[in-house]
């Protein structure tokens, strides 16, 4: 006779009582996967909170692998709550869908970020959301459009691939005066070249939201797509938050526990990723094909007075930059030779995204890229470096190789 009151195999396996003893401590937090998370009750149920991570509620809003990358996060920005995004790309366009509504306007850095000028221009303006693009290097050209429908101020430091570094200081300051929501793209930077929440380093200057693209250092992989929103005020995160939990945006808890993982090696990786880029922009400068670097942290390179009052006094005096540069190849070259020479790399490979193991190379366009006048740019080809872990001797010698093979005669 077969008993009739025990559970079957299948439900056994299922409603199984054994629990593991609790207090197991190692390094590595635990990865939670879960879309459905138990409630002991219905009461429980009907009161638990999940906006202010005191409990659990559903998989997308919040596990302790999730709720422990966004604290760690929140650290090494300098902030107080985070949001994590399924790319750097998510988190902007959830930022722009949260704060800004029909009629708004949003600024723009003429060095911003592609796809955050791209969304401005599609699905913002489908939204009647107007943009306007602001000189970098200009505080009063930002000064001159903040407007009365001017809701929100991107602002990067430094700016993609021209990688010009404004005043930051004062784009901040500006923002707070004139009462519009600043928000940082703070990829660059990733909470290790300077605080975004207090750039005078006395608590009284801040930008309003920071995001990063977890994609690049804190992943440190290359294996990764994430992003963070990071604020330091309770209102404000709340209204992203709502947002982010409206669009469904969520990550996965093996992609949590990938940059958990690679965020102790973070800062070695950043100052490494620095030295090496820094001798090889110097290295490149040199050469004669080479009419301008654009490196921040050189002398002459766009903006470098600028980084020097940020990041000048990070490690000692060094000062501290993401490795990551590009050059300008002489006008006299064509485009065709420039694209020889990127090919010719061999350790170098050629693909977008920065902050992982491998080198990476990119010849962009700029005549696509820009709305206003670059007069802090030199005429010429500009290629993009992206430092990853080589050996910096290997890396010169790669460069050294594919600039004769490409530019001999
Ligand atoms: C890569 C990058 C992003 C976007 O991150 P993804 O995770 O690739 O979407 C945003 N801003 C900057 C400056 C970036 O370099």
């Amino acid at each position: 006779m077969t008993d009739t009151t025990a559970p079957q195999p299948a439900t056994r396996l299922i409603h199984h009582p054994y629990q593991p003893p609790a207090g197991f401590d190692a390094p590595q937090p635990a990865v939670h996967k879960a879309s459905t998370v138990y409630f002991p009750n219905v009461a429980a149920m009907r009161t638990r909170e999940w906006k202010d991570k005191t409990g659990y509620t559903y998989g997308l809003h919040g596990t302790p692998t999730t709720y422990m990358l966004e604290e760690r996060i929140s650290t090494l920005e300098g902030g107080l709550q985070t949001l994590l995004a399924p790319s750097g790309l998510a988190a902007i366009a959830t930022v722009a869908l949260s704060l800004l509504r029909q009629g708004d306007e949003v600024l723009l850095p003429d060095n911003a970020y592609g796809p955050n000028k791209a969304l401005a221009e599609a699905e913002l303006a489908h939204y009647g959301i107007t943009h306007r693009v602001y000189d970098p290097m200009d505080v009063q050209d930002l000064a001159a459009k903040i407007g009365p429908a001017t809701r929100l101020v991107w602002l990067e430091a430094a700016g993609s691939v021209t990688m010009e570094f404004p005043d930051l200081i004062a784009q901040a300051r500006l923002c707070r005066e004139r009462g519009v929501a600043s928000v940082l793209d703070n990829t660059w930077g990733a909470g290790l070249a300077f605080a975004p929440f207090d750039l005078l380093g006395d608590g009284s200057l801040g930008v309003d939201v920071s995001v990063h693209a977890l994609t690049k250092y804190p992943s440190g992989g290359g294996d990764v797509l994430m992003g963070a929103i990071t604020t330091r005020d309770q209102a404000l995160h709340l209204r992203l938050k709502l947002t982010h939990m409206r669009l469904g945006l969520g990550v996965g808890a093996n992609d949590a526990e990938a940059v958990l993982r690679a965020l102790p090696s973070m800062a070695l990786r950043y100052h490494a990723q620095d030295d090496a880029a820094r001798a090889l922009a110097r290295w490149l400068g040199a050469q004669p094909q080479v009419v301008q670097v654009l490196h921040p942290a050189l002398a002459g390179a766009p903006g470098h007075d600028h980084w020097q009052a940020l990041c000048g006094g990070a490690r000692g005096g060094q000062g501290a930059a993401a490795g990551i540069f590009s050059v300008m190849f002489d006008a006299r070259y064509s485009q065709q030779q420039v694209d020889v020479f990127c090919d010719a790399l061999r350790l170098f490979r050629l693909g977008y995204s920065w902050g992982g193991p491998v080198s990476l190379v990119m010849p962009y366009e700029l005549g696509s890229m820009r709305e206003g006048a670059t007069p802090q740019l030199q005429p010429g080809h500009i290629v993009r470096f992206c430092i990853g872990l080589e050996d910096v001797r290997d890396l010169q010698a790669d460069l050294a190789r594919a600039l004769a093979q490409a530019f001999a005669g």
